[in-house]
């Protein structure tokens, strides 16, 4: 499903704050084409960098690269020293991903990781890293906090995109289109970082609702 055209508002937000350059207009048409022009907009790029710079991160992990539109914006606020491991299962999607990153000038602070991401992520241990982004398929949220948590140290930031679930997470019941289990898996996820105990956070009302979580 293409996206609507952007609002007079989101127009003109981008064209101050968040223009896209060459290289980024060239993957967003890209997914276009490919009929998946499901990233992130521009002005949460934007926003991501702020978040990297405000916080810090050094140590990121992006669970969903897609063709690594979100991961370049990243990647372009990350101090000298800092690394984005980015995950995701489709080869094409890597492969494409890693020739963006290279030409950005990212090729040596991204690592992008091709498989599934829950056995990916099964494979790390320490409680390290100081931002996770979630951007992935949406009924495997559930796990994907299980991981989140457990890997970003104390005080390390959790953002998740597509926590209102198409409009569909606050109904009673799913809107079309949206599985049974995927509804009860978002909602399931949104409470849990909902519980002060564990996060300070807010879900935020963009287009597609982000989440913003800080682990205590
Ligand atoms: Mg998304």
């Amino acid at each position: 499903m293409r996206p609507l055209a952007p609002t007079k508002a989101l127009q003109y937000i981008r064209s101050l704050y968040a223009h896209h350059d060459t290289l980024l207009e060239e993957i967003h048409e890209s997914l276009v084409i490919a009929n998946q022009p499901i990233h992130i907009g521009p002005e949460e790029g934007k926003f991501l960098q702020l978040l990297i710079t405000m916080t810090q991160a050094r140590n990121i992990l992006e669970i969903g690269t897609l063709y690594g539109y979100s991961t370049i914006w990243m990647g372009r606020a990350l101090a000298p020293d800092g690394k984005i491991i980015s995950l995701e299962k489709e080869e094409e999607c890597v492969h494409r991903a890693r020739g963006y990153c290279d030409r950005a000038g990212l090729g040596s602070k991204i690592e992008i990781i091709q498989g599934d991401a829950i056995e990916t992520l099964k494979q790390f241990s320490n409680a390290s890293l100081d931002m996770i982004f979630i951007d992935a398929d949406k009924i495997s949220y559930g796990e994907y906090l299980n991981h989140a948590e457990r890997l970003l140290r104390p005080g390390g930031l959790l953002v998740a995109d597509n926590t209102l679930l198409f409009d569909s997470v606050y109904e009673e019941e799913p809107t079309e289109g949206i599985r049974q289990t995927t509804w009860e898996t978002m909602r399931s996820f949104n409470e849990a970082l909902a519980d002060s105990t564990r996060f300070l956070s807010v879900l935020l009302p963009t287009k597609e609702g982000l989440t913003l979580a800080i682990k205590h």
